[in-house]
């Protein structure tokens, strides 16, 4: 699996290393707008990493980055448009 970053839909958003995960599921459980689900599918660990399923509710906090033990996915913000 490749890493993922998803489109710009909320505040923020993620980069996941879906092979580093090893699918303990801190990041989804500690998201705080609960916007991670861990997937159906496998890496090649045979660990289902998360996927940002409601991407327009991610605010970039990054506490996924901060509590994964694998540094398999981090967070951040959207830089602002110049006007
Ligand atoms: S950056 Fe924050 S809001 Fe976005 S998925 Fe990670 S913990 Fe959730
Ligand atoms: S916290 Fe890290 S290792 Fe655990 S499921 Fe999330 S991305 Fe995978």
């Amino acid at each position: 699996m490749a890493d993922t970053e998803q489109k710009k839909k909320g505040l923020g958003s993620v980069v996941i290393n879906a092979e580093r995960c090893k699918g303990c599921g801190f990041c989804v459980e500690f998201c705080p707008t609960h916007c991670l689900e861990l997937s159906e599918q496998y890496n090649a660990k045979g660990y289902h990493p998360p996927v940002l399923t409601l991407p327009e509710k991610c605010t970039g906090c990054n506490m996924c980055g901060l509590l994964c033990p694998d540094f398999a996915i981090y967070g951040f913000l959207f830089k602002k448009k110049k006007k």
